[in-house]
């Protein structure tokens, strides 16, 4: 299978294409173009000729486009969930949950291109502003540069896509190059639902090129990222006065208090949050804080569930874990267990490969504060646990971290629970849940390293539209 650029509204060959392999398998899936910087010109051009277009468009026809595209990702569901089984190892039970999220992320934007108004301003306030009308209008900002992870490939590109065209922008994408087969779908996609030529582009490529390009160009008037913070922030240190949004990492922390009965119910989302997609989540559950009177029996628990989850191949309908997204990570999963045992850690499952491909779901206790596996964020199938005495020595070691993205806490006690939801330094703090909750309408992202604006359709809208006043002296 050959996949080109999607440039202008046609499919374009490229100079240079680079074999694309299964994490899975390790066998070759297809062979994918490589944008070079004539390209990545060549559809900034392209996005740039289309924003008066879209600009025009009125709100109900952009809604109707990304409505249209939502009716096709339904008819075509189950071939789009293989197509992540395949390129991101992602399990077909997980692969369907993101898809629904991506379907409801896409109409939560149609309805939004409906809605998107300004506000009418007193100026009689101020002396002087007697007998004037005065309104805002969001206007779009025009072209925004989205670069996108390998890990909810529909989703996190919906987060972008999604707001631009709602807002009425044009995109070029950069998917990441692991998985550039669900961007390019959505091309395919977008074409059919009756989206301009030029208002989508999708060209994958080396970060280090069409990234730099995108960051660079005057033309661009936003940047939004997703991804490691080592590399967003670089991005934001060169993007001037463009409008930038990332959306980075972090080693997320949950407290359990000593107020709650530790239900399957629980247990098991604990491990959901741990695990699930091999902990390759922005959210996912790193450092779970136990009260010391529930510690050893939540530890015990913990493991059993773990031990319930299937390894194993993708496709198949039982799998809960696959391979990690390339085969350096169990590397590196393992030097960092190493690394903490040396330390004074302990494993209590899991710790060794299980192959060259696969990884188990590992719990480890007594981890060093300044061990990898507490203080780095993890993206692997991985979660340390600690006790607590008390909920203030919980919240410290949760605000303990370069990253502020979400926390969690379970607690009866609405004092604790409000104490925490003051005190956790995150963008969000989930009241008996876990850290790994998110729905699509809601602000998400993070303070310190784990972020720099917000997403969540109405959010995004707002970081790609400009804020424009008119006034009218009247008489
Ligand atoms: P990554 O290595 O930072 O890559 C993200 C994107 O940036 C890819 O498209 C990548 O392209 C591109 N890129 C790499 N180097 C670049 C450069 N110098 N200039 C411009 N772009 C460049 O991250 P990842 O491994 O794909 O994803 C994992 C990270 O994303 C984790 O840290 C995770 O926490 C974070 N994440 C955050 C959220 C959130 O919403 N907060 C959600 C999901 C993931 P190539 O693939 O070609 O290198």
């Amino acid at each position: 299978m050959k996949k080109h650029l999607y440039i202008g509204g046609k499919w374009k060959e490229a100079k240079e294409y680079q074999t694309l392999t299964s994490p899975f398998t390790g066998e070759a899936i297809a062979s994918v173009a490589m944008a070079d910087s004539l390209d990545v010109e060549e559809a900034i051009q392209a996005a740039k000729n289309a924003a008066p277009i879209m600009a025009k468009m009125p709100a109900h026809e952009r809604a109707s486009i990304l409505e249209r595209a939502v009716s096709i990702m339904e008819e075509r569901k189950e071939e789009l969930v293989r197509l992540l089984a395949l390129e991101a190892a992602k399990p077909v039970k997980t692969g369907r949950a993101e898809l629904a999220r991506t379907i409801q992320t896409y109409r939560f934007a149609a309805s939004e291109a409906r809605h998107i108004h300004g506000e009418t301003i007193p100026l009689d306030a101020a002396p002087g502003g007697e007998g004037r009308l005065a309104f805002t209008v969001r206007k779009p900002i025009g072209v925004v540069g989205a670069i996108t992870p390998f890990n909810f490939p529909y989703n996190l590109v919906a987060h972008k896509v999604g707001p631009a065209i709602a807002a009425g922008n044009t995109v070029v994408l950069k998917p990441a190059s692991q998985t550039p087969l669900a961007a390019l779908m959505l091309a395919e996609i977008f074409e059919a639902a009756g989206l301009p030529a030029g208002a989508l582009n999708v060209i994958p490529g080396k970060g280090s090129v069409v990234g730099e390009q995108l960051v660079k160009d005057p033309r661009v008037a936003a940047i939004t990222f997703t991804g490691s913070p080592e590399v967003g922030i670089s991005l934001k240190n060169k993007a001037g006065l463009k409008r930038v949004t990332l959306e980075l990492g972090s080693n997320s922390g949950l407290i359990i208090n000593h107020d709650v009965e530790l239900t399957d119910a629980l247990i098991d989302r604990c491990a959901f949050g741990a695990f699930t997609f091999s902990g390759q989540v922005c959210i996912s559950v790193q450092r779970i804080y136990v009260h010391q009177s529930k510690y050893e029996e939540f530890v015990q628990r913990m493991k059993e569930a773990a031990k319930r989850l299937v390894v194993g191949d993708p496709l198949n309908e039982a799998t809960d874990l696959s391979s990690l997204i390339a085969p350096k990570e169990i590397g590196r999963m393992e030097e960092w267990v190493e690394q903490a045992i040396k330390m004074g850690a302990e494993v209590i499952t899991g710790g060794e490969r299980l192959s060259e491909r696969l990884y188990p779901p590992t719990i480890v206790t007594k981890v060093a504060a300044n061990a990898n596996i507490s203080c780095q964020e993890v993206f692997g199938p991985m979660v340390m646990i600690a006790p607590f005495e008390t909920l203030d020595e919980a919240i410290t070691l949760v605000n303990d971290s370069r990253y502020g993205l979400q926390a969690g806490i379970y607690t009866n006690d609405i004092h604790a629970a409000m104490k925490a939801a003051d005190q956790l330094e995150v963008g969000g703090v989930m009241i008996n849940d876990f850290p790994t909750f998110r729905v699509d309408n809601m602000p998400y992202g993070g303070v310190k390293e784990s972020g720099f604006g917000r997403e969540g359709i109405k959010y995004a809208v707002e970081e790609m539209t400009e804020q424009k006043l008119i006034t009218i002296k009247i008489g």
